[in-house]
């Protein structure tokens, strides 16, 4: 893992080859590049899918309307977008599509590969709130709840942090009670065993994920 600046560097560069490479041609960068991208040329625009979203008058491009705008190459606006981070993995729209795209997949691989192009909208909450997720995670293995809910509580600051964390005290409490909150993690917390093995096993992920889709420097 980079830091803050290197990963947006590498994002900014790894775009530009991108639009060199497929210049014209962004059904076929979704094809390479995205999760289950080489399913959107199936989609036969029956809409569906879109009629089927719980989420459909709350975002702006539905599936369909996403994957429309591939075909028609509106790269930009498909990658900018915030509407594949609104996506509920409901699988509602799977389960009925008559052409059987992995609809839930495609949104969450675009939602991907638009984060690592540094293209997706910078303060959309599920972007942020999954990115803290990883890096708490990756660190030790283990999820450690209580700086997880530290950092998405100060993420916009100490004065925000201590407002959302008065309004949240009941629950923290509660949790405290019930003994699902360890105050000691603050300074540790469980980790995995063998954290090396772990970090290895990322890292040979990482490079494969980066070689099959694009981001490899190598
Ligand atoms: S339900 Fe399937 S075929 Fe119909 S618009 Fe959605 S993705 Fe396309
Ligand atoms: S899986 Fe996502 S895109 Fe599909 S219906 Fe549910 S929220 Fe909508």
């Amino acid at each position: 893992m980079g830091t803050d600046a290197s990963t947006v560097n590498a994002g900014a560069d790894a775009n530009t080859a991108a639009v060199a490479r497929y210049r014209n041609d962004f059904l076929k960068e979704v094809e390479d590049r995205v999760e289950e991208g080489h399913w959107v040329k199936m989609c036969m625009q029956c809409g569906v899918c879109a009629g089927s979203c719980p989420f459909g008058p709350h975002w702006e491009h539905s599936p369909q309307k996403i994957f429309m705008m591939i075909r028609a190459g509106k790269r930009e606006e498909v990658l900018t977008s915030d509407s594949m981070f609104m996506c509920t993995s409901c699988y509602n729209c799977m389960v009925r599509c008559p052409r059987k795209l992995p609809i839930t997949h495609i949104m969450h691989g675009l939602a991907n590969y638009a984060h690592r192009l540094g293209l997706a909208p910078k303060n959309q909450p599920t972007r942020e709130f999954a990115t803290m997720f990883w890096h708490n995670l990756a660190r030790t293995g283990r999820i450690n709840e209580l700086k997880l809910t530290l950092a998405v509580y100060f993420k916009d600051g100490f004065v925000s942090g201590i407002k959302t964390a008065m309004t949240m005290q009941g629950i923290g409490l509660g949790l405290l009670k019930a003994k699902r909150l360890n105050p000691m993690e603050i300074v540790g917390g469980h980790k995995l065993k063998d954290l090396k093995g772990f970090h290895a096993i990322i890292a040979k992920a990482s490079e494969i994920e980066d070689r099959k889709k694009g981001f490899s420097r190598g």
